[in-house]
């Protein structure tokens, strides 16, 4: 199938994140192995881009790239047109698990960022620590410890932990594929509440096309492993989304087009 460059550039407002030709063969025990193949797009400025693909297309390579925890065999990654060398304080970074520590309380982990970059301007250390979890709702929650909280909880504190030092971009990775059904789709108006309100750019890794659709102005599609670019498709732009609309399911079954085979 051919790439649709226009879909994949975006709309011509400024990129804030770029790969180009970004390719990624690790180096194992058994011998390299292919993870993903000339991946190109970008994602404006406050634009909520994610990135769908089977599991082992190499989706959370090319996060682990993005967020400079990873280098690329191939090609580039800039940031506000500086090349990636490493994770900065620009990108934050949500996980599947919520990777909390498990002896800091709730606001201890949120504060844990802050303690080595300090507070953004305008805020004490404090003051931060309390808006953000204001941000997720969890601030009756502050001084509880993460095996007290559910799921979905866990997840919300790993949000403002992220959001702690008022990174521009929001980096996550299978967020919420972990969390029940019910849970996913309160954390998703959350989340799209959250970018209205703070401006993110927010890059999304998922292999759920239903959550990729209701969340995204802009849907990359990977192909099976070695993952590449296979089109960027943009959902209805209303919002919230009514996931019973035409226009939603057609944009889900334009995505599923790529794997039903
Ligand atoms: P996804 O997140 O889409 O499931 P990954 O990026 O985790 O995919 O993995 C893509 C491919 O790269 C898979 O074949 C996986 O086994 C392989 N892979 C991922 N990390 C490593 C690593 N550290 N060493 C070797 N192979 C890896
Ligand atoms: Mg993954």
């Amino acid at each position: 199938m051919a790439v649709d460059d226009e879909a994949v550039v975006g709309d011509g407002r400024e990129a804030q994140i770029r790969l180009a030709g970004v390719g990624k063969t690790y180096r194992s025990e058994s011998g390299p192995v292919r993870a993903v193949s000339d991946v190109s797009f970008d994602a404006a400025r406050g634009e909520f881009v994610s990135v769908v693909g089977p599991s082992g297309c190499g989706k959370s390579t090319v996060f682990r790239i993005i967020a400079g925890l990873e280098t690329a065999t191939e090609g580039t990654v800039e940031v506000d047109g500086e090349p990636v060398t490493g994770p900065g304080p620009d990108r934050g970074m949500v996980f599947q698990d919520d990777a909390l520590f498990p002896w800091r309380t709730v606001a201890g982990n949120v504060r844990y960022g802050l303690e080595e970059v300090g507070a953004p301007e305008g805020f004490s250390v404090s003051e931060r620590v309390d808006y953000c979890l204001d941000l997720v709702g969890l601030s009756e929650a502050a001084q509880q410890y993460p095996r007290e909280l559910s799921g979905g909880m866990r997840q919300r504190v790993g949000i403002a932990r992220a959001l702690a030092v008022d990174p521009p971009i929001l980096l996550m990775d299978e967020p919420f594929a972990s969390v029940d059904a019910r849970t996913k789709s309160t954390l998703h108006r959350e989340l799209l509440d959250i970018w209205a309100e703070t401006g993110k750019t927010v890059l999304f890794v998922t292999h759920d096309i239903d959550e990729a659709v209701y969340l995204s102005d802009r849907v990359v599609v990977f192909s099976e492993g070695p993952g590449t670019v296979l089109d960027a498709i943009s959902p209805p732009v209303d919002r919230p989304r009514d996931r019973t609309s035409e226009a939603f399911t057609e944009a889900k079954a334009e995505v599923l087009s790529y794997f039903d085979h």
